[in-house]
C-alpha cells in the first residue's frame, strides 16, 4: 500500500464517467470555439441587496466573529420557524425542531454519519443528487437505488421496494421539486411516503432546495406539512437556490427532534457551526419582501418556455416544469445520453448534462440548466435549433 493510497470508502465511491465528454469541452475551448454551458445548476444572478446589505453589517460586529453554537443563534431559529409557519403552514419549534446546516450538501452528508452503519442501507431516489449514494457509501453503508418512474410523474413505487432492503433501510432521501427531473410530488405522495416510513421504521430525509422556485402559480409544499411527518422525518431546507446564495453556504435541518439531536451530536465532532455573520443573512433572506422571489420566477419560467419551445423545434417533446431550474428531457431515439451530449457539442458547441450522470434511471434523458444568462441561453438555443433541427 502506498501512502498515499485512499481509503477503501473513497476507493469505493463511483468511478466518474464523464472525464471523456469533459476532454472533449476543454479541448474545443482550447481550440477558440465559444462553448456555451447549460450543464451547471448555479443561479447566474446575484444575491437579493438586502441580504448582502445585512450581511456588510453582520461581519463588522465583533459580536459575530467567535465561533458560532452548532445549535444556531436565537434569531436563526425563530426566523426558521415564523418562515415554516407562514410560508408552509409547518410549525417548527425553535428550541429542538430546527438547526442550521453549512447547505444542503453538508447536512445530506452528515446525517449519513449520524444514522448509518456498516450493513444498513439508505434508499436513493435515482435519478437524484448524488450525495444521496456517496455519503452512504463514504459512511461504509450502503446506497439501495429506488428508480423514479416517469409513469408516476417521476415519483418511486414504493411498494416495490424489496421487504429484505427496505428492512435493513435506516433513510430515505427524496427531493420534491426534483432534480434533475423537474418533477413536483404527485398528489397523495408525502402521504404514502409517511405510511411507508412508519411501516418500516424508516427515516425519511426531504431535501427541500427548490421549494421557492416554481411556476404557473403551483406554491410547492413543505413535506413536514404532511399528516405524522414530523414524526418519521426531517426536512433539509436551502437558501442556495431560491434566493441565489449557493456561494454562502446556508441552510437548516428541521423537523423531528430526536433526529435533529443526533444530528447535533454528530455535528459538534464534526464542524464548529455556522458563522453568526451568515446566520444573520439568513434571517434577512427568510424575512425580506417576496418581490425579488417572484421576479427571479418570472425570469426561469421566460427560460424555461425558450428551452421547451426549442426542444420542440428539433423534435424532442418535453412536458414544461413547474418547479426548479432544470428542464429535463428525452434523448432522440438512437443515442445514449452521453451519445447525445457528446453530439450536441460537437454540432453546437452547447454543454448539455447527460441524465446518466445523476444515476442509473437517468440513462435516456438530458439536463439542461435554466441558470445561464439570457442573451447567452438565447445564443445556445439558436445553435441547437439550427445545427439539430
Ligand atoms: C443544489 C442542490 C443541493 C445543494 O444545496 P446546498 O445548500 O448548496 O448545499 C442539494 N440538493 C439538491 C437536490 C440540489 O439540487
Amino acid at each position: 500500500m502506498a501512502l498515499s493510497d485512499p481509503s477503501k470508502r473513497l476507493e469505493a465511491m463511483p468511478p466518474y464517467m464523464f472525464a471523456e465528454l469533459e476532454r472533449k469541452i476543454s479541448d474545443k475551448r482550447a481550440a477558440g470555439i465559444d462553448v456555451i454551458s447549460l450543464g451547471i445548476g448555479d443561479p447566474d444572478m446575484p444575491t437579493y441587496p438586502h441580504v448582502v446589505e445585512a450581511m456588510q453589517s453582520a461581519v463588522a460586529d465583533s459580536a459575530n466573529q467567535k465561533y458560532p453554537s452548532n445549535r444556531g443563534t436565537d434569531a436563526f431559529r425563530h426566523a426558521f420557524s415564523d418562515f415554516y409557519r407562514e410560508r408552509f403552514g409547518v410549525e417548527i419549534v425553535p428550541d429542538g425542531e430546527v438547526m442550521p446546516a453549512i447547505g444542503a450538501k453538508e447536512a445530506i452528508y452528515n446525517l449519513c454519519f449520524a444514522f448509518l452503519d456498516p450493513g444498513d442501507v439508505a434508499l436513493a431516489s435515482d435519478p437524484g443528487y448524488p450525495v444521496y449514494t456517496g455519503g452512504p457509501i463514504l459512511a461504509g453503508a450502503e446506497a439501495v437505488l429506488v428508480p423514479l418512474r416517469p409513469e408516476l410523474g417521476f415519483a418511486p413505487d414504493l411498494g416495490s421496494i424489496d421487504p429484505m432492503t427496505a428492512e435493513r433501510a435506516r433513510l430515505l432521501f427524496l427531493n420534491y421539486p426534483n432534480n434533475p427531473t423537474g418533477a413536483i410530488a404527485p398528489d397523495g405522495f408525502f402521504e404514502e411516503v409517511v405510511d411507508f416510513a412508519r411501516r418500516n421504521e424508516i427515516l425519511v430525509v426531504h431535501d427541500n432546495a427548490y421549494s421557492e422556485t416554481t411556476y404557473d402559480g403551483y406554491v410547492a409544499p413543505s413535506f413536514l406539512a404532511t399528516p405524522g411527518a414530523k414524526e418519521v422525518g426531517i426536512e433539509v431546507f436551502s437558501l442556495s437556490k431560491g434566493f441565489n446564495m449557493t456561494g454562502w453556504r446556508v441552510g437548516a435541518v428541521l423537523g423531528n427532534a430526536d433526529a435533529i439531536q443526533s444530528y447535533w451530536r454528530l455535528k459538534t465532532n464534526v464542524d464548529s457551526g455556522l458563522f453568526e455573520a451568515i446566520q444573520l443573512a439568513a434571517v434577512a433572506a427568510l424575512q425580506g419582501p417576496s418581490e425579488p422571489l417572484e421576479e427571479m420566477n418570472r425570469i426561469y419560467a421566460r427560460r424555461r418556455d425558450l428551452v421547451v419551445d426549442t426542444l420542440g423545434a428539433i423534435g424532442v417533446d418535453v412536458a414544461s416544469p413547474k418547479g426548479t431550474i432544470y428542464v429535463w428531457a428525452p434523448v432522440p431515439d438512437g443515442h445514449t445520453s452521453v451519445g447525445f451530449a457528446g453530439m450536441v457539442l460537437e454540432e453546437a458547441a452547447v454543454v448539455i448534462s447527460p441524465g446518466s450522470m445523476y444515476g442509473r434511471s437517468g440513462e435516456g434523458y438530458f439536463r439542461i440548466s435554466l441558470t445561464t444568462p439570457d442573451g447567452r441561453l438565447v445564443e445556445a438555443l439558436e445553435r441547437m435549433r439550427e445545427h439539430l433541427a
